[in-house]
């Protein structure tokens, strides 16, 4: 079989990496030499003000993480030891971690081919078999939303608090409304690798104004209002730093650059690659509009070859005319360019296995952890859920903003060449 050798790319090809412009240095110099270089100042009141009026929401609380912002997240929605809570599966460990922080249990809900995001239909299941849930948690992947109106429809009927990780989907909107103002408590990312960044951050997003003074308060140790520092709460250190809000402040006004920059490379990966047994992620919908943070790209059940994926080792077998994630992940770390699998399932990560996981079905354990079909099959002959179909048969494209086409050109014919 005839599989090219390319000259590799000289400088890195990154997944998707920081894109600075000027500003954000202004703003923070401004910091430094007003010397507000603490967790308060103008550049924090202001990326909470751009942020309520971006996204649509009544108040936002700049934290220092998307995960520190989850975290509050949690402890608003009141989860309390042993409480079980729906968690989005197919996704980054962060969605979840919080609520482990809080002593609550996550349980999986799987995955739907439709946007790659929390099924609505396996979460009403869910309260079927576990009616006492009290809180929701879904993310919507790689830019794209979710079925938000139906997930929404699902949670009030079961008078279930909803959180929004929308840590990737900044600037992403469905039915004309931004993600990030769907649920009770929201969140959005501004690490390095997100649609815009502050090098690191996050935010708390919500309408309640009361829950945006609890977190503001929770995040600066949770000082009571007394002469001394007073403690009748648990606190953390979580607040954004004014020198990060700067970034963050001089970064926003390149958001809607930076999602047509991001469309475009994902509109040349379709179109360079629709002559291949692949499609691309879901980011042509009716209802929404993705902000086109990661494209990544699906095999065919027919054309995939041989791929075992262990615990942590990986074997694949070439085959003329098919290929496989791990084929085209190796070619392109090989040629210097970095993609990356999708998102393991969380009910497929040894910490999380023993968890309950819901598919459409009903209660779905994971079948085995070996899938060496072709196809969409485990080991074991059972076809798999819909997050390790993705896993076992997808994978992110170098999507970086500051991609040449060229360099974007190269890429497609080292993925064509691995189907030769
Ligand atoms: C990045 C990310 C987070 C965490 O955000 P940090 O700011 O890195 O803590 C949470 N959820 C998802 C889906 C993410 O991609």
């Amino acid at each position: 079989m005839n599989k090219t050798t390319f000259t590799p790319f000289e400088k890195k090809v990154w997944l998707s990496s920081p894109t600075m412009h000027g500003p954000e240095l202004a703003y923070v110099t401004e910091a430094y030499e007003t010397n507000w270089m603490s967790t308060v100042g103008a550049n924090i009141n202001e990326v909470e003000r751009i942020t309520c009026e971006k996204v649509g929401c009544g108040y936002a609380v700049a934290l220092s993480a998307g995960t520190a912002a989850l975290h509050m997240a949690v402890k608003l929605a009141g989860v309390r030891p042993g409480d079980k809570v729906f968690c989005s599966d197919m996704t980054f460990d962060a969605t979840v971690n919080p609520v482990v922080y809080e002593g609550g249990v996550p349980v999986f809900i799987d995955t739907e081919y439709d946007t790659w995001n929390m099924d609505p239909v396996a979460l009403e299941k869910a309260f079927d078999l576990y009616p006492e849930v009290k809180v929701v948690v879904v993310a919507h992947l790689y830019g794209t939303p979710g079925k938000i109106d139906e997930i929404k429809a699902v949670c009030k009927k079961h008078h279930a608090t909803l959180i929004e990780d929308a840590a990737e989907s900044l600037g992403a909107s469905y039915k004309g409304k931004q993600t990030g103002s769907f649920g009770d408590y929201n969140i959005i990312s501004f690490n390095g690798n997100k649609i815009i960044t502050g090098s690191a951050g996050g935010m708390l997003l919500t309408d309640e104004e009361e829950a945006a003074k609890k977190v503001r308060k929770w995040s600066t140790q949770a000082r009571e209002d007394a002469p001394w520092y007073q403690h009748e709460e648990l606190g953390y250190n979580y607040r954004m730093s004014n020198v990060i809000a700067g970034v963050v402040r001089g970064q926003y006004q390149f958001l809607e650059e930076h999602i047509a920059q991001k469309k475009a490379i994902y509109e040349r990966y379709k179109n360079g690659l629709k002559d291949l047994p692949v499609e691309m992620n879901p980011m042509n919908l009716v209802d929404s509009e993705p902000n086109y943070w990661l494209s990544c790209m699906i095999i065919d059940p027919a054309a995939m070859c041989k791929q075992v994926r262990g615990e942590q080792e990986v074997l694949f077998v070439p085959e003329e005319g098919k290929s496989c994630p791990t084929e085209i992940l190796e070619l392109l770390a090989k040629n210097n360019a970095e993609g990356r699998p999708i998102w393991k399932p969380m009910h497929m990560q040894p910490i999380y296995r023993m968890h309950g996981f819901v598919t459409r079905e009903g209660n779905g354990r994971a079948k085995t952890n070996a899938y060496i079909s072709g196809g969409t099959k485990g080991a074991d002959g059972n076809p798999l859920d819909v997050g390790m179909d993705i896993f076992h048969r997808g994978l992110c494209l170098p999507s970086d903003n500051k991609m040449t086409r060229e360099q974007q050109d190269r890429i497609i014919e080292m993925v064509k060449s691995c189907f030769s």
